[in-house]
């Protein structure tokens, strides 16, 4: 079959293509405050007197996102603050405030909108923001479009380039758990829709996965801390489509590369149970499974050391070579595939 010339499916260009072409046509920023537009974890520009604001959106849809099925409202609520305050934390600033634009079917009801609410409420209130507008329209499916603006000293601000050969590559908490609950939630939804009434989920031996998927907790708490050790990394990500992929990003950002070491990504005793459950490989979690948004950090070793025990842990090196690689248990170097989750199944992030 012959391709239409007048309609390209994004499918061709993939998700990172399709941006990098309308950036192209959008042109070069002529404003002198902007710092960043596309191409971060948020867009930087400057307030005056040393100070920054950092700007990020971020949507939920509905059997996109989540499945209603097994996402309660109120975590929903949580769920659409966290992956935005995670990109602004990964720039190493603090949300400040928050609009969001809700799209909502026949099928919810006002009830159920208070209910995102609470969840909404609730992160606003853990993370120190305000909601301060939006926008409520009917749609075909429920949508949460999320805009967070958070504010930082222009000094302090850590973008995705910077990285430098030699720096430790770490990572906040453990990644994997996000994934292995999502797993596990499909599993049982499935199991639900084949037994009917009949079937009882399995939930209590698998909370913290469960809970890491349906309600993430950004990294605030680990800017803090590099606040207080006054440690300011070189490059910073968190981690939405996979860790894999946010190391491609650092990399090729800082036109660089790295060597993880796969025994020591951190993996929560529950994850490599899932893992196990479904006879799967936790590394595979924990490089592929994405929605963790816990923070990627490139920093030098001298400045790690300052940081107390626990808040970050050492996975890999930033090296001077292009290439990414992975040591495996059994001590071998091979190159580290960089696929991640991409909307449009477009080209992996690894061939733009
Ligand atoms: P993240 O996973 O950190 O949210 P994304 O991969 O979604 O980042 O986006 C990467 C960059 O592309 C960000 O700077 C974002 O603002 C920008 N971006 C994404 N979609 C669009 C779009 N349709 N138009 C302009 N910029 C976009
Ligand atoms: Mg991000």
């Amino acid at each position: 079959m012959t391709q239409n010339p007048l309609f390209t499916p994004v499918s061709a260009t993939g998700e990172f293509g399709l941006i990098e072409l309308l950036t192209d046509e959008l042109g070069p920023p002529l404003d002198e405050d902007i710092l960043r537009t596309i191409g971060d974890d948020a867009a930087v520009y400057k307030i005056g007197e040393g100070r920054v604001h950092v700007v990020t959106t971020d949507v939920l849809i509905e059997s996109i996102h989540f499945d209603r099925t097994f996402m309660p409202m109120e975590y929903l609520g949580v769920k659409s603050m966290a992956v935005n305050v995670s990109d602004i934390v990964a720039m190493n600033a603090r949300p400040r405030f928050a609009t969001i634009a809700l799209g909502i079917p026949h099928s919810v009801s006002v009830e159920m909108i208070q209910d995102v609410y609470k969840g909404i409420k609730k992160s606003c209130d853990a993370y120190g923001m305000t909601l301060i507008g939006g926008d409520t329209v009917a749609a075909q499916k429920m949508t949460l479009s999320v805009t967070v603006i958070g504010e930082a000293e222009e000094s302090r601000v850590v973008y995705r380039h910077g990285a430098v050969a030699g720096d430790a590559l770490c990572v906040t908490g453990d990644v994997g758990a996000s994934y292995a609950g999502l797993r596990l939630l499909l599993e049982q939804n499935k199991q639900l829709q084949k037994s009917g009434n009949g079937f009882k989920p399995v939930f209590d031996d698998y909370k913290y996965v469960i809970q890491r998927h349906l309600t993430p907790t950004p990294r605030l708490s680990a800017i803090e801390a590099l606040k207080k050790a006054n440690v300011r990394p070189h490059a910073m990500i968190d981690i939405s489509d996979g860790l894999a992929s946010e190391v491609q990003h650092i990399c090729r950002q800082s036109h660089c590369g790295a060597t993880l070491t796969a025994e020591n990504l951190p993996i929560h005793e529950e994850t490599k149970k899932v893992a196990g459950l479904f006879s799967q490989d936790a590394d595979t979690y924990a490089l592929y499974g994405g929605e963790d948004y816990e923070l990627l950090i490139a920093l030098p070793e001298s400045e790690l050391k300052k940081l107390p025990k626990g808040v970050l842990t050492q996975i890999g090196v930033v090296t001077e070579e292009s290439s990414i690689m992975i040591e495996t248990p059994e001590g071998a170097v091979i190159p580290l595939q960089g696929k991640g989750y991409q909307h449009f199944g477009g080209p992996s992030d690894a061939d733009s």
